[in-house]
């Protein structure tokens, strides 16, 4: 039988593919500092556990794997990120978990490994004019991403890469571009803008306002979860090892992102605009080279999977009972 590790099987993304893993017929060892906070874990068996500890790392490898996935990192939204509060422990935290999984990889034996890595390692300088960002793989040289979260993506992707090089690691490698969708983190300082958007339109009264950090014409592109588990799936059952961007071409800004989710919900409500940190000025996924490796593109529009996204984040809502979250949170990454 297949055998599959899920590191960050806790997490929005992990939790999602343990479910994708399964029915595929994968027998599943996830891992994570903490359970699902949405939804009980298909796992075959779920390791709660800090993989910055090394002995950890040793003792969820000891079988001999099919395929890992190394999802697990210190990350949020533009809250989290881009807030400076953080750098040391993003930095730390995830090059440790990598340095340790790659390391303990090789010993192990295992077949191949996937590396989720992220638009936030591209250059800022491509990313100042937000009708045209250019992300194309090719174009992360000079390095100079706008964050050290991206800083510890890029330095991770070498990592994984010169163990593919050195020590014959099966690697592949994914940059993803803003992934979204229901049973991911909605409140709490480290959710993203679909999310956040979403809440706070499930939080409005009708006939209100909903805060959006900075002027709200920067550009972003959004990939559903089940589009982006689908690329992953053809990446690591390909000969490509990439790194590749995994996201949508279709842009919005966050004005349009938000005025999209007021009228799925059928609210009237206004925009209003204040300071917050924001990450680049423009992003988007240029799928150009996926497309000639892997055939992939995303299947439905933006606004399909927000309707998912929006229905769940108010259930979550609705269930919290309370508009105390509201205005406050995260915006952009
Ligand atoms: P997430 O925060 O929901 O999941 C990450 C998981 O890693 C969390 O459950 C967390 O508890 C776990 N983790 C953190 N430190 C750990 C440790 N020391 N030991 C064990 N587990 C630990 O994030 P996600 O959105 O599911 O993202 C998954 C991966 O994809 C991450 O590496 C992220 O950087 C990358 N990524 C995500 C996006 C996105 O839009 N969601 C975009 C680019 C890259």
């Amino acid at each position: 039988m297949k055998k599959a590790l899920v590191c960050g099987a806790g997490g929005f993304i992990g939790g999602h593919l343990v479910k994708r893993l399964k029915k595929e017929g994968f027998w599943v060892r996830a891992v994570d500092l903490k359970q699902n906070e949405f939804t009980v874990s298909q796992a075959d068996e779920f390791i709660i556990g800090d993989l910055t500890d090394p002995l950890l790392v040793q003792k969820v490898l000891n079988l001999r794997f099919t395929e890992v996935y190394q999802l697990a990192a210190d990350m949020g939204g533009a809250g989290y990120i881009f807030s400076g509060e953080n750098d040391a422990n993003v930095m730390h935290n995830s090059a440790t978990i990598n340095l340790n999984i790659a390391n303990q990889s090789v010993k192990a034996g295992v077949e191949k490994i996937f590396y989720s890595s992220s638009a936030c390692i591209y250059p800022a300088y491509n990313q100042l004019d937000p009708e045209n960002p250019n992300c194309a793989e090719d174009s992360v040289y000079p390095a100079a991403p706008d964050s050290d979260y991206g800083w510890e993506k890029l330095f991770s992707e070498r990592l994984f890469l010169a163990y593919h090089r050195n020590y014959d690691l099966n690697v592949r490698i994914a940059r993803f571009h803003n992934i979204f969708g229901p049973e991911g983190t909605w409140t709490g300082g480290r959710e993203k803008s679909p999310a956040a958007i979403c809440r706070k339109v499930a939080e409005a009264q009708n006939g209100g306002e909903i805060e959006i950090w900075g002027d709200g014409k920067q550009t972003r592109s959004f990939l559903y979860i089940d589009e982006c588990l689908e690329a992953v799936r053809r990446l690591m059952n390909s000969e490509f090892t990439g790194p590749v961007n995994i996201g949508s071409e279709e842009m919005v800004t966050i004005n349009e992102l938000a005025q999209m989710t007021i009228a799925l919900s059928g609210k009237k409500l206004s925009i209003r605009h204040v300071d917050g940190p924001l990450g680049v000025r423009g992003r988007r996924s240029d799928n150009r080279l996926i497309y000639e490796k892997l055939q992939w593109t995303p299947s439905a529009p933006l606004k399909t999977g927000l309707a998912d996204t929006y229905e769940w984040v108010s259930q979550q809502v609705m269930k919290a009972g309370t508009a105390e979250y509201s205005n406050t949170r995260a915006i952009a990454v």
